[in-house]
C-alpha cells in the first residue's frame, strides 16, 4: 500500500478521534441477555443491558438453541451455496412460509440480514419511470436500496404527512408510472411509530404503494407481535414489509421481504442481494422457525416489555431529562453535545449500566443521545437499579 494512502487513512482516523466520534466495541465474554458479562482485565464484569435489540429476550431462549443444536445435527453447518444453485432447504422455504403467515402476506423471501433485504427490494420492482417516496428518517439501507434503484427519489421531512403529499404529487407531475411510499415502521434512533394509517390514506387517494421497514416491531409490537401495520390498525393496506430475524426474533441473523405472490416471485428472480449471497445457515433458519412460534405466544413478554418501557419512560421524566415521546421500547435520552454522550456512557458503565452514546452521523449533527432500549429479559429490580445510575450520573454531570 502507498505511503500516501496510508497516511491519508491515519489522518482521517485521527480526525474520528479529535472530534470524539471514535467509536470502540466492548468485548461481551457470554451470551446476549437482559445481564451481559463484559471481558475486563482478563476477568469479566456483569452489567444491566439496556442497548440491545433483544425486546423479548429471545436472543438465547433454550428452546431457540435447542431447535438450532438439532438444525445442526440435522443439517449440518453451512450451504455453501446460493438459493439457486443449491442452498434451498426444507427449512428455508419452512421459515419463508412461516413468516408469510405470521405477517398475513402471501409469501417472503430470506436474504442474509435486513440489510439486504432492503438493499435488494427496490431494484428490481421499479424502473426510472417510477417514483420511490422515503421519510427522511429512514435507515440506511432503505437509503442504500433507493439509491441502488433506478427510480426517481422523493424525500419528505419524517413523518409530516403534508410534505409526503407535497412529494406524491411532484411525483404525479414528473409523470410517474408507479409510486412507492417507503418508511420504516419504527423509527430506531427515535423510538417513533410512523403514521401509517395517514400514510396509507395518501397511498389510496395518489395511487402509491406502500413499503414499510418494520425491524424494530416485528415481534414485539401490535397484536401477537405483528408489527406496526397491526399497531395503528393499517394492516394489509401495506402492500411490503421488509424485517429482521436479527432483533426480536431470536436475534441472529437473517432479513426477509413479505409481500404478495408476484412481488416475491420477482425478487427472486432479479434481487441481487439474494442472487448473489449465500443462503442462511441451517442452525439460523431453524432458530428463526421456533423464535417465530415463540414470538406469536408471548403476550407475557410483550406485557413485561410494556411495564418496563412504562416505568422507565415515566422515571427518567420526573428526573427530569430531555426524552423523545413516544410508546415503543426506544427511549432516547437527549443530550445533544456527541461527547456528552460518550461520557454519559463512560459514567454509566462505571455503574454496571451498560448503554451506547449515539451521535453524527447515526443521528443528525446536535442530536447525540443515549439510546435505551427496553427488554422482556431485565427484571424490575434492573430497572431500579438503572434509574438510580440515570439520576445519579446526570447529577454529576449537571445535565440535571
Ligand atoms: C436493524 C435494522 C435494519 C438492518 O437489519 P439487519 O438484519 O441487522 O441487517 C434495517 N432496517 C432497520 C429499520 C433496522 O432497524
Amino acid at each position: 500500500m502507498s505511503d500516501d494512502f496510508t497516511a491519508h487513512l491515519k489522518n482521517t482516523l485521527e480526525e474520528i478521534e479529535e472530534a470524539g466520534l471514535y467509536k470502540r466495541e466492548r468485548l461481551i465474554a457470554g451470551p446476549q441477555g437482559g445481564r451481559i458479562d463484559i471481558a475486563s482485565d482478563g476477568g469479566k464484569r456483569e452489567v444491566i443491558n439496556l442497548c440491545a435489540n433483544n425486546y423479548l429476550g429471545l436472543a438465547n431462549h433454550p428452546e431457540i438453541v435447542a431447535a438450532a443444536k438439532q438444525a445442526l445435527d440435522e443439517f449440518g453447518f453451512g450451504m455453501a451455496s446460493v438459493r439457486f444453485i443449491c442452498g434451498t432447504q426444507t427449512l428455508h422455504r419452512q421459515l419463508e412460509e412461516r413468516i408469510a403467515r405470521y405477517l398475513g402476506k402471501e409469501d417472503a423471501i430470506l436474504f442474509a440480514a435486513c440489510f439486504d433485504a432492503n438493499g435488494g427490494v427496490f431494484e428490481p420492482l421499479l424502473t426510472d419511470a417510477d417514483a420511490i417516496v422515503s421519510d427522511s428518517l429512514n435507515h440506511a439501507s432503505i437509503i442504500d436500496g433507493v439509491r441502488l434503484s433506478k427510480a426517481k427519489r422523493y424525500r419528505f421531512a419524517n413523518g409530516d404527512m403534508d410534505a409526503l403529499e407535497d412529494q406524491l404529487k411532484a411525483a404525479d407531475a414528473d409523470g410517474a408510472r408507479f409510486k412507492l411510499i417507503a418508511t420504516d415502521g419504527v423509527f430506531s434512533m427515535d423510538g417513533a411509530v410512523a403514521n401509517l394509517p395517514a400514510i396509507c390514506d395518501l397511498a389510496e387517494r395518489y395511487g402509491a404503494l406502500v413499503l414499510v421497514d418494520d425491524c424494530h416491531a416485528t415481534g414485539h409490537l401490535g397484536e401477537k407481535g405483528r408489527g406496526t401495520p397491526a399497531l395503528t390498525g393499517a394492516g394489509d393496506k401495506v402492500d411490503i414489509v421488509t424485517g429482521t430475524f436479527g432483533k426480536t426474533l431470536g436475534g441472529a441473523m437473517g432479513g426477509f421481504v413479505a409481500a404478495s405472490k408476484p412481488v416475491i416471485d420477482l425478487l427472486r428472480q432479479r434481487a441481487r442481494p439474494y442472487l448473489f449471497s449465500n443462503s442462511l445457515a441451517p442452525a439460523v433458519t431453524a432458530g428463526s422457525l421456533k423464535a417465530i412460534d415463540i414470538a406469536e405466544a408471548a403476550d407475557d413478554r410483550r406485557a413485561t416489555l410494556a411495564r418496563h418501557t412504562k416505568r422507565f419512560r415515566a422515571g427518567l421524566t420526573e428526573a427530569g431529562f430531555d426524552l423523545l415521546p413516544g410508546e415503543t421500547p426506544i427511549i432516547p435520552v437527549m443530550l445533544g453535545d456527541a461527547a456528552l454522550s460518550q461520557k454519559m456512557a463512560a459514567a454509566l458503565d462505571e455503574r454496571g449500566i451498560y448503554v451506547t452514546g449515539f451521535f453524527y452521523p447515526v443521528v443528525p449533527k446536535g442530536k447525540a443521545r443515549i439510546r435505551t432500549q427496553m427488554s422482556a429479559a431485565l427484571s424490575d429490580a434492573d430497572i431500579d437499579t438503572a434509574l438510580e445510575a440515570f439520576i445519579a450520573v446526570g447529577t454529576d454531570l449537571g445535565i440535571l
